[in-house]
């Protein structure tokens, strides 16, 4: 037993947990979980508690379904429900035949692009801004789309209603050991944002993952339902999820340039070429259901060109004012609460050591407000344009070689399958607003 793992079963005893939910996610994010007593803990952590991998979407066939999970000491965080009695440890997923590590386990495909930044000297570090929408529920206790809160962007209680909720959602979020930097009511009515520390791109996702399943659950306590879909609303913002990265090497950013016009590297304006080389095959991971593109559109913040800006929030990328050297760091502006956080950090992250390797050259940033271009002015400034819809950004994805490998041959076809067949779905349907508008005119 690892050290790390005596002092998780140390504190279980001390905090007398008695379930420990065994947390993994699946290709599309979804977290899994399986319970085991805490008696079972000091074999989780020598033998790993095995599971039938074949129902999991995305991950085997039937006929190779044993699969084992490998907790990892360090996520070790009790639950701030059920009086504190279960805890959860995030977990890796073995290929019980060979014993190495499962191909398929979006945390693999994360740690894969992580070795491969630290090869190249870096450490890597992610702080996200999930953005969601609290909504009523009905007498059956199913989610509707109804807020009865009228606030607007930083408004503050009476008006904000649901303040308390974000409050009790942010004790339970700290009990669990994050560090809430801010929250704040959004711009649009019963939406809501909490930024956490910044941590190193794997506890950032883990973080993500794990920050859904509370807010969900915390939000439900109060009979409203949480929600992470990008766009339930129509001509009103969507939810984002900016995602702020930098690269440290020997303990100083790799960023920070403070000769710059911009504060930036010549290292970070590589990063920043290759995410924007790769803009389009990324889009398909970070904004990954047909909803996405209903939050890329003009006018809601959100947005639609592949460009960067040190102001304007139009842009895909932006550089935000840092105080301090240690703060430079680019924003994506692109990816939204719907993806599964390991995979769009690896496809992000992948794309900018790219650069970082090719030595790519970083376009000017462009200061005006993008939205209100005419396609002549984007030709003018080679501006173009994100997948409009999520068959496009399959497309763009199934022609990325880099953003295929970081994601490897299984994930990279189990994702694209699984998100054909979503689309597909999608544009065989006859939609409200198709009957709204033609059924009697036609
Ligand atoms: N909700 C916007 C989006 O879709 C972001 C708004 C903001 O954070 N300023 O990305
Ligand atoms: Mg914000
Ligand atoms: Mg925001
Ligand atoms: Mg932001």
């Amino acid at each position: 037993l690892s050290a790390e793992a005596q002092r998780v079963i140390d504190e279980i005893e001390e905090k007398d947990v008695d379930f420990l939910r065994l947390q993994f996610t699946d290709i599309l994010g979804t977290v899994k979980n399986v319970a085991v007593p805490a008696t079972q803990a000091e074999k989780a952590f020598t033998d790993g508690i095995y599971f039938d991998g074949s129902s999991i979407e995305g991950f085997v066939r039937i006929q190779e379904s044993d699969m084992r999970l490998k907790p990892d000491p360090e996520t070790f965080a009790v639950l701030p429900w059920r009086d504190g009695r279960s805890a959860r440890l995030i977990c890796d997923v073995i290929n019980t035949s060979t014993g190495e590590p499962f191909e398929g386990d979006p945390r693999r495909v994360l740690k894969n692009v992580l070795e491969r930044a630290e090869d190249m000297g870096y450490e890597v570090n992610v702080a996200p801004e999930p953005e969601f929408f609290l909504f009523e529920e009905d007498e059956e206790g199913r989610a509707t789309t109804k807020t009865s809160d009228a606030g607007g962007y930083f408004d503050l209680a009476p008006k904000d209603l649901a303040s308390d909720v974000r409050r009790d959602i942010i004790y339970g979020l700290e009990q669990m050991g994050f560090e809430i930097e801010a929250s704040h009511h959004e711009v649009a009515e019963g939406q809501h944002e909490i930024n956490f520390e910044y941590d190193d791109a794997l506890s950032t996702a883990d973080n993500v993952a794990t920050f859904r399943t509370v807010v969900r659950a915390i939000a439900a306590q109060h009979d409203l339902h949480a929600t992470f879909m990008p766009k339930p609303i129509p001509k009103i913002n969507g939810s984002g999820m900016h995602t702020h990265m930098s690269l440290f090497e020997d303990g100083e950013n790799a960023f920070h340039d403070p000769d710059d016009e911009f504060d930036l590297s010549e290292t970070a304006h590589s990063f920043l070429a290759g995410i924007l080389e790769h803009a389009p095959a990324i889009t398909a991971v970070a904004d990954p259901t047909v909803n996405s593109y209903k939050r890329l559109v003009p006018g809601y913040e959100a947005p639609v060109y592949i460009a960067w800006s040190d102001r304007n929030r139009s842009a895909l990328i932006r550089k935000p004012a840092a105080r301090v050297p240690a703060a430079s760091r680019i924003e994506a502006r692109f990816p939204d609460p719907s993806c599964n956080p390991y995979l769009a950090f690896a496809a992000l992250l992948s794309a900018g050591l790219d650069g970082i390797e090719k030595g790519l050259d970083c376009p000017d940033p462009v200061r005006e407000n993008i939205y209100e271009f005419d396609e002549q002015k984007r030709q003018e400034y080679g501006i173009e344009t994100l997948p409009e819809n999520l068959g496009e950004a399959v497309d763009a994805l199934e022609e990325d070689e880099v953003i295929a490998d970081a994601l490897g041959e299984h994930v990279f076809e189990k994702f694209v399958e699984a998100k054909s067949q979503e689309y597909d779905e999608f544009r065989v349907d006859v939609s409200q607003w198709e009957l709204d508008r033609y059924l009697e005119t036609y």
